[in-house]
């Protein structure tokens, strides 16, 4: 039997492209025991899986690929994802920051919504695709697995990225579309934590900043700012601010932290300088409150540069005023490496978005074989950017095959 369509990938993108291709022969293949299983671990389990900001500002949570993602978004967006799952029977909450998750906050619930979408298609479940073949004469992509060659007249792979190996995600969609002529974008793990050199702060694990600056340089270049909540943790800093912007990252580049709630170091440097004189009767501890910084963030900067928390601010020379100028408004820390795949949330990367019909997801190489979700080279900024994009990506291709096959 020739199937229509087969999708390899049972996750948000695989799901809701079957679930939105009606009355056609439908295989999914999933290697898992159910599909989903990275569904069911977003969001800490509640799955945030879109965003109540306004469509047109969705395409800068993608950095340079929102652009490639513009009709996707616009064609099915966020207000669409909210309603259908209403329609489904499962009603969104929109939280204060904007991210938007099913009521019952429970990513099972959004999964079996999905799951009850595809009762059209036919879903085996621990069958891995090993293979990817298309005949050229015959029009026809065949699919091979441990036991069985499946055909079909098209080809969804939404097999993801790499990240989380242990939900199903192993790069095999990369070794597809390489096999079938696409070039790839070299994958690299995004949304991740940053490890630096002599990280000094293991025990402010817990200790957040909201809205603070930071700036990334790359050698001697000054490569960009960003500004964001930020996080120490245990071993390594993380945050909005850190994780949304790791797609920038590598290793040996340098990020200069602006903790105070001044502009820049010179503005700090005035208000310090100020504040120092002001105090001249108050320990330097007891001035720095006045900072609104935590207070063992300060403790330790006083640490790191060797200055006494007693001493008054009179006493404070200039060579100790001109470090904690530079540790509170420019802390420098040289990023040793980024979280691994293991913690990455997704993946940067991958089939590369230039041989891919950004209206249609279909392959510009090979027509009838198309690409959905995280497996394409793009990557969303955390807040319910990459399961929208799943989502919105699927859909094009799903209604390009309907249109495709009368
Ligand atoms: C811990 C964590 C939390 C997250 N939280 C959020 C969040 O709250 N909001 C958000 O927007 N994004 C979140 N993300 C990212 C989001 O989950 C992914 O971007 C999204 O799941 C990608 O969907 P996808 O369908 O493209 O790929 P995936 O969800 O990765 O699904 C791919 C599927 O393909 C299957 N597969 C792979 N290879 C084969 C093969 N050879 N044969 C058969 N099947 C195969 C896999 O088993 C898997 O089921 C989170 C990610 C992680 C890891």
């Amino acid at each position: 039997m020739i199937y229509h369509v087969i999708i390899i990938g049972g996750g948000p993108a695989g799901l809701f492209a079957g679930a939105n291709i009606r009355d056609k022969k439908i295989l999914l293949l999933e290697k898992n025991e159910i599909p989903g299983k990275k569904l069911l671990l977003s969001g800490a389990g509640q799955c945030n899986y879109t965003n109540n900001m306004a469509i047109s500002e969705f395409l800068k949570q993608y950095g340079s690929k929102g652009r490639f993602l513009k009709t996707a978004l616009y064609n099915f967006t966020n207000c669409d994802v909210i309603d259908f799952f209403d329609r489904k029977g499962l009603k969104s909450i929109i939280r204060e920051d904007g991210k938007v998750f099913p009521h019952s906050l429970k990513a099972k619930d959004v999964l079996e919504v999905l799951i009850d979408s595809v009762n059209h298609v036919e879903i085996l479940t621990r069958t891995a695709a090993e293979k990817v073949l298309y005949d050229e004469d015959k029009k026809l992509f065949y699919v091979k697995t441990h036991s069985n060659t499946f055909a079909s007249y098209n080809l969804i792979i939404t097999t993801g990225g790499k990240s989380y190996p242990g939900s199903g995600s192993t790069g095999d969609g990369y070794q597809f579309a390489r096999s079938l002529g696409h070039t790839l974008v070299e994958p690299k793990p995004a949304l991740t934590p940053v490890y630096v050199e002599d990280y000094p702060f293991k025990e402010l694990s817990g200790i957040s900043f909201k809205n603070i600056k930071i700036s990334l340089w790359k050698g001697n270049r000054k490569f960009n700012e960003f500004t964001g909540s930020f996080l120490f943790t245990h071993v390594n800093i993380s945050g909005p601010v850190i994780l949304n912007n790791s797609r920038y990252m590598d290793a040996g580049d340098i990020l200069k932290i602006n903790f105070t709630s001044l502009h820049n170091e010179e503005e700090f440097r005035v208000y310090f300088e100020n504040l120092i004189r002001d105090s001249g009767k108050l320990s330097i501890k007891s001035a720095l409150k006045q900072l609104n910084i935590p207070k063992r963030f300060i403790e330790k900067v006083l640490e790191i540069a060797g200055i006494d928390e007693n001493i008054l601010c009179s006493q404070l020379n200039k060579n100790y005023r001109k470090k904690l100028i530079q540790l509170f408004s420019s802390y420098s820390m040289k990023i040793k490496n980024l979280g691994d795949y293991h913690i990455a949330m997704v993946t940067k990367g991958g089939v590369s978005t230039d041989e891919v019909n950004s209206k249609t997801m279909e392959s510009k190489k090979i027509s009838g074989l198309y690409f959905a979700g995280e497996v394409l080279d793009y990557d969303g900024n955390t807040g319910g950017f990459n399961i929208q994009a799943a989502f919105s990506t699927a859909k094009l291709a799903a209604e390009a095959i309907e249109r495709d096959i009368p």
